[in-house]
């Protein structure tokens, strides 16, 4: 039987929002199981935003999940922790429109995470298993699930620039694995775009103490890349955070080809456009999870993890 988790404590967070710029704070608050993961904005109205792709209002350089108008910005770094460390269930109440970006990474969520500790709950986890390939594109750019026996993420980006012409990484899913080679992996962005952005509304918040920016010679950053490959190594987190919107965990194989929020978004909507396309297991059972012929990632057994 592998359990559903929430975290062992409350944790608060400070910060400013990349997109928005402003002061804001996000409290994770452990919840029981088959709570979910639940957003809310505890300045406006506390409304609960349960995950799901029904409810994201933006994907313009961020995912962003609202209700009635009220939105959450940039939930897709938390997502990725919480996917990665297994964490199932928790409230999270956000003051001011965006989560806090930190450093742009998911580092910091997962350290404050396995520093409050990881509580298992007396439910079994629930998995979604691809059972038929799904696919979103737009241009030469697609997001693609297909079935598969444990959750795998491939992806290649390329972009007119020198050091980014070409960048692929394949990721089988293991959580001490994502705390090392993906949670620290920077949102980046390209200098030459950083007055487009600003002009759209976005990046109020951005700086080199959060963003990678990327200029003709490398990152303008003085410490520069945290990885050769840390640009590829984000899209990987952030496809993660996306694919956590589901509400549900993912046994399948995700390839992400020049992808984004958007993409990533339209995939899922795609995979439940027909109840042919997954199916909804609870592992309660090892001999159901053989019957299936998929395998449970390591880090989903208590027993061998040690944060669990
Ligand atoms: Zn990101």
């Amino acid at each position: 039987m592998h359990y559903q988790r929430t975290i062992k404590e409350e944790i608060s967070i400070d910060g400013v929002g990349l997109h928005s710029g402003e002061k804001v704070k996000a409290r994770l608050i452990p919840a029981e199981a088959d709570t979910g993961i639940v957003f809310m904005r505890a300045d406006n109205g506390r409304q609960k935003i349960p995950l799901s792709p029904d409810r994201v209002v933006s994907t313009q350089n961020n995912s962003a999940l609202g209700v009635n108008g009220n939105k959450i910005l940039t939930v897709e770094h938390l997502l990725s922790a919480f996917y990665g460390l297994g964490i199932d269930n928790a409230l999270i109440e956000v003051y001011g429109p965006e989560i806090p970006v930190l450093d742009g990474s998911a580092k910091p969520f997962v350290r404050e995470i396995l520093n409050a500790g990881i509580e298992k709950l007396g439910k079994a986890r629930k998995f979604m298993l691809v059972k038929k390939p799904v696919r979103a594109e737009e241009g030469d750019r697609y997001a693609a699930l297909d079935p598969s026996p444990e959750f795998r993420i491939e992806f290649v980006i390329s972009y007119d620039h020198p050091l980014l012409s070409y960048q692929r990484k394949e990721f089988t899913f293991d959580h001490q694995d994502f705390e090392r080679e993906i949670s620290p992996a920077r949102t980046f962005g390209f200098l030459s775009e950083v007055d487009q952005l600003l002009k759209s509304g976005l990046a109020k918040g951005g700086g080199l103490q959060n963003v990678v920016v990327i200029g003709q010679d490398g990152p303008v950053n003085p410490e520069g890349f945290r990885f050769q490959d840390e640009p590829v190594r984000h899209k990987i987190l952030d496809s993660m955070g996306d694919l956590m919107i589901l509400g549900t965990n993912i046994i399948g194989a995700y390839r992400g080809y020049k992808s984004g929020h958007k993409l990533n978004h339209q995939l899922l909507v795609n995979l439940l456009s027909s109840p042919d396309n997954y199916q909804l297991i609870e592992a309660t059972d090892p001999h159901l999870v053989q019957e299936n012929g998929f395998q449970i990632p390591r880090w989903y057994n208590p027993d061998s993890a040690q944060s669990a």
